[in-house]
């Protein structure tokens, strides 16, 4: 398989973007070599700059849950565009799609959608400040919740992957706000808040870690945590810009029948174009700027374009059947995985939830930051270049979650299954 052209693209492109990208982990830095340019991507497939196919694992990195190009999903956007693309006021489509993530979230009274998962978590977050009065916030090691200051601190995905889960450019004084407690173990979380009584606004948490590759909370990690916070005067912010619409209809918090203060969501509420929305109870929603003194805008906030592609999606997901789907695949993938590795007697762990997957190689559990860590990323980049190659494209990273949509096949999951058998072959020679 060839590569040249993406290769000389790659060349180009670092003239004059930073890095040749415009998002650290496109880079390929995580795996080494270049970045694929992609050209056009169809249903499960995604095709690069030199002619070549791919079963893709990324999904835009989650939105793609129909596959790409998803003919409800264009008609919408055409229909839509040739009335004006942003009019900078409200919309009827800001409207329906706010009642269908309501519908979907329960936990989500009052929304208010923004551009990004980024702006999004960055809102939940001065409403958590705004509401308690309080300055100190908990995250958890290795959890990724985009890149402003106060989250950049031991942040997993791009972070993780360069290295730099502590960002140059965050003031001192703002990332002493942020505490660190480690996933999926309350005590960790417990100690912070002894030693920061009534201090905290809020505990943010991906309710399942999608940015250390895929880590699901053990029983009851997330019950305790809420029962913690609200112990202590602190709101519970679920990111669940990844898990929304992906694991459940509802998300994590409908999986696990638990219910956040706050709900962070972006990547499928936007179809595949720039959204995000944070919502959640209504009196502290309501300190939210215009009724309240929680100041947050945006120009293209609820851009018409953006809010018919997510309500196009939306009304394909819900009457559920595509978790079913999803399910029935994801679980073809995560056997056929297993059975491969160990018939090479290589030690895998294959975590997952729904579509939403990652294996790392150990032989131990993968339950934290630590853990995931600890597993064989050297041996995961030969892996996944090999992947590469046999016409499989992954999320250059051993920290990255992968996705599948409703238009991977059988035949698709069946081809997977056969390269990652025959890369642990080449590989063992
Ligand atoms: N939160 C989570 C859980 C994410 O996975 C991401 C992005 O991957 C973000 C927030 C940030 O979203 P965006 O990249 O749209 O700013």
């Amino acid at each position: 398989m060839k590569h040249e052209i993406s290769e000389k693209l790659f060349t180009e492109a670092q003239k004059h973007l930073v890095g040749g990208v415009n998002s650290p982990v496109r880079a390929f830095k995580g795996v080494g070599g270049h970045p694929l340019f992609i050209v056009r991507a169809k249903g499960s497939k995604v095709y690069d700059a030199d002619g070549n196919e791919y079963v893709d694992y990324v999904g835009s990195w989650g939105p793609a849950i129909l596959g790409h190009a998803h003919p409800k999903v264009i008609t919408a956007i055409h229909y839509t565009m040739k009335d004006g693309t942003s009019f900078g006021a409200p919309t009827t489509a800001e409207i329906e799609l706010a009642k269908k993530v309501k519908n979907a979230f329960p936990s989500m009274e009052l929304v208010r959608f923004v551009n990004s998962g980024t702006e999004a978590t960055m809102g939940a977050i001065r409403v958590a400040r705004g509401f308690t009065g309080r300055d100190k916030i908990i995250k958890f090691d290795g959890c990724y919740h985009g890149h402003a200051d106060s989250l950049l601190v031991k942040a997993g995905s791009g972070a993780q992957t360069l290295g730099q889960p502590d960002s140059a450019g965050v003031p001192a004084d703002f990332a002493k706000h942020t505490l660190v407690a480690d996933y999926n173990n309350i005590n960790s979380v417990e100690k912070i808040f002894e030693a920061h009584k009534d201090q905290i606004a809020c505990v943010i948490v991906e309710p399942i870690i999608g940015n250390m590759g895929c880590i699901p909370p053990k029983p009851d990690f997330l019950k305790n945590l809420i029962e913690l916070a609200h112990k202590n005067g602190a709101l519970v912010i679920f990111d669940e810009v990844m898990t929304g619409f992906r694991v459940a209809l509802g998300g994590a918090q409908e999986l696990y029948n638990l219910k956040p203060d706050l709900t962070c969501l972006g990547k499928i509420i936007g179809g595949g174009l720039p959204v995000g929305a944070y919502g959640g109870r209504q009196d502290i929603m309501e300190k939210v700027a215009p009724v309240g003194p929680v100041y947050q805008a945006g120009t293209l906030s609820g851009n018409p374009l953006a809010m018919a592609a997510g309500l196009a999606t939306l009304v394909e997901l819900e009457d559920r059947k595509a978790y079913a789907t999803l399910e029935k695949l994801g679980a073809a993938l995560e056997a056929g995985l297993k059975k491969v590795a160990a018939q090479h007697n290589i030690p895998l762990v294959v975590n997952r939830v729904g579509s939403m997957l990652s294996f790392f190689f150990s032989d131990k559990p993968v339950t934290d930051a630590a853990s995931a860590r600890n597993a064989d990323s050297a041996f995961f980049k030969k892996v996944f270049h090999g992947l590469i190659h046999q016409g499989i494209y992954l999320a250059p990273s051993a920290f990255e979650a992968g996705f599948i949509s409703i238009t991977h096949t059988p035949d698709d999951i069946e081809a997977t299954i056969f390269a990652f058998d025959q890369v642990l072959t080449q590989l063992k020679k």
